[in-house]
């Protein structure tokens, strides 16, 4: 059994609708659970040529039996049916759903088309944030403890939604 934490990403149609669903998702995948959820954070589109709505983010932890490869493929297939359409070498474009590997158990992974840790976790708020609600002392491979990157972030605007969270139930 591993344990992996999942960044979960909206901003188009239901967002948190998407981000209740996508857990749910996960947590119906062969040999997985998930076990923590963080509340959900709003802040603004990052890189994006033209306005976007604000995005919905939030983190999981979860056990799995899953291999890295196959929690990827059954991540992408999760985006898949909340409608995320991707466009051959356009990034950061709007979504429905956005769901990235975080960590891995302590795995360091480098392949083609999977990097785990997330290589850009740590430069982000609306990844730090809801990880330091649900593991502030998970130690990211090469980086350090979580609770440890909260103030490198601490200059970005972010929302924490009072109250909301995506755990089932
Ligand atoms: P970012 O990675 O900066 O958050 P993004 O999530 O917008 O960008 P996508 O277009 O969703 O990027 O994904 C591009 C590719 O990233 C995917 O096809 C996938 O193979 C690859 N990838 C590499 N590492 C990971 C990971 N840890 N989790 C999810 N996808 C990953
Ligand atoms: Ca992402
Ligand atoms: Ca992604």
């Amino acid at each position: 059994m591993y344990r992996a934490y999942v960044a979960l990403g909206s901003n188009l149609g239901e967002r948190a609708g998407h981000l209740r669903a996508a857990t749910a998702a996960m947590n119906a995948l062969p040999g997985t659970r998930v076990t923590a959820a963080s509340s959900i954070y709003a802040s603004a589109a990052m890189g994006a040529d033209e306005p976007q709505p604000d995005y919905y983010n939030a983190v999981v932890g979860l056990d799995t039996e899953l291999a890295p490869r196959r929690l990827l493929d059954a991540l992408q297939r999760i985006e898949h049916d909340a409608g995320r359409t991707r466009i051959a070498g356009v990034r950061n474009t709007a979504r429905t759903l956005d769901l990235d590997i975080l960590l891995f158990d302590d795995l360091v992974i480098a392949e083609h088309g999977l990097h785990v840790p997330h290589p850009r976790l740590q430069d982000r708020a609306f990844v730090v944030l809801p990880l330091a609600e649900i593991a502030p002392e998970c130690v990211v491979p090469g980086v350090g403890p979580v609770f440890a990157l909260v103030p490198r972030v601490a200059g970005q605007h972010i929302a924490r939604i009072a109250d909301s969270t995506i755990a089932a139930g």
